[in-house]
């Protein structure tokens, strides 16, 4: 074989020296870093998948439903089920991942010459996303809480203008949510498109806003949803978003034909089919969730306030928090070091879980140090 290195590559320059996207996928017995659903499909629904896919099996030589309409509207029923508040299947898209629906929108509202501002510390594919299809990215601020200061966000939008705007609701890796008042001034401000990035909707305590309340009003509004969390199919790679039909006619000139394949469209009805039954572990997260945030209190630690099934705690002098990252995975616990000085995610799991996360770090660090 030829060798040849990256560098000698003729790669894109705005490519050159980037490191991709890189949890580390580590085979330690607690995973508590990728904020994965901990609990595994249970098996009725591995069953009710077992039959969607062998049915599908015959038809491999044909592809998929390229518009994914039967899926899409399971999820509209959904969505209008859990908000109360009907959806049509027009206004919903799936893809691989809302990591692919993110790509999607920013294929179709973003790219050259075009710019999307997001609010940091918040979901590191935006700008990762934002990159690899040639848009300009812009850092808004965040408040000394992790929240977003509205008049500043509105004055920073006015001011620059970009072509899309990402908020992050429950944002990664910080856990906090958006008031409805900001997300309305921030929708209100923007001159294109608003993306709400709700992957971890279902996590929310009562009262946590939805943008899905604001889709009516706002016709260039989209709000992003998975199954990878709530959903625990991390696996299947399924994510959709509520929007404006147009929306979903613009991302339709972008998708490659085919894009779902029909197993993963069956694996994602069935599991739609038995949603009360994989919802199951949402509470027992929360539960899970609420546990690490009055624990690591105790210990004096900082803590963010969490609407996701993880918590972001810190108080670590300097860049501590490697120390204390490395720290516990020499006891077995992965936690994630997501690039703030002083701080650490973990996601929270089943109970023997949290008691491994918490005994290790009560060893590193024990409470009051
Ligand atoms: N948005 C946010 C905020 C996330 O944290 C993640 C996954 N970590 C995603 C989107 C992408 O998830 P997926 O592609 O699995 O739907």
């Amino acid at each position: 074989m030829t060798d040849i290195a990256l560098a000698d590559l003729p790669l894109r320059d705005d490519l050159r020296g980037r490191t991709p996207y890189g949890a580390p996928q580590l085979n330690v017995p607690i995973r508590l870093n990728t904020n994965e659903n901990s609990y595994p499909v249970p098996d009725e629904v591995t069953a009710a998948m077992a039959d969607a896919l062998g049915a599908q099996l015959r038809d491999l030589n044909r592809y998929p439903d390229r518009d994914a309409v039967a899926l899409r509207a399971d999820l509209a029923r959904y969505l209008s089920a859990r908000h109360g508040r009907h959806l049509a299947a027009a206004q919903v898209w799936a893809a691989n991942g809302s990591n692919e629906v993110l790509q999607q929108l920013l294929q179709a509202f973003g790219g050259a010459g075009r710019t999307a501002l997001g609010f940091t510390p918040a979901y590191s594919m935006h700008p990762l996303i934002a990159l690899a299809t040639g848009t300009g990215w812009l850092d808004g601020p965040r408040a000394a809480d992790f929240g977003i200061d509205t008049d500043a966000a509105v004055a920073l939008i006015e001011q620059r203008r970009p072509e899309v705007v990402f908020v992050c609701s429950p944002n990664n890796p910080t856990g906090t949510a958006v008031s409805l008042e900001t997300l309305d001034a921030i929708a209100a401000a923007a001159p294109g498109m608003v993306v709400v990035d709700e992957a971890y909707a279902e996590f929310a305590r009562p009262g946590t806003p939805t943008a899905l309340e604001l889709l009516d009003r706002y016709p260039r509004l989209v709000v992003t949803r998975t199954m990878s969390k709530a959903f625990a199919l991390a696996g299947a790679r399924v994510g959709y978003l509520a929007a404006a039909p147009a929306v979903v006619d613009a991302l339709q000139l972008v998708r490659l034909p085919y894009h779902l394949s029909a197993l993963t469209q069956a694996v994602a009805r069935a599991a739609l089919a038995h949603s009360d039954a994989l919802l199951a572990t949402v509470d027992a997260l929360k539960t899970e969730r609420d546990r690490i945030v009055t624990e690591l209190t105790a210990m004096g630690l900082r803590v963010a306030a969490s609407d996701a099934n993880f918590v972001l705690f810190g108080g670590f002098a300097g860049n501590d928090q490697k120390r204390v990252w490395q720290a516990l995975l020499d006891d077995g616990v992965l936690v994630r070091d997501v690039g703030l000085p002083g701080w650490l995610r973990v996601s929270a799991g089943t109970p023997v879980e949290t008691d491994a996360f918490l005994t290790a770090l009560r060893s590193v660090h024990p409470a009051g140090a």
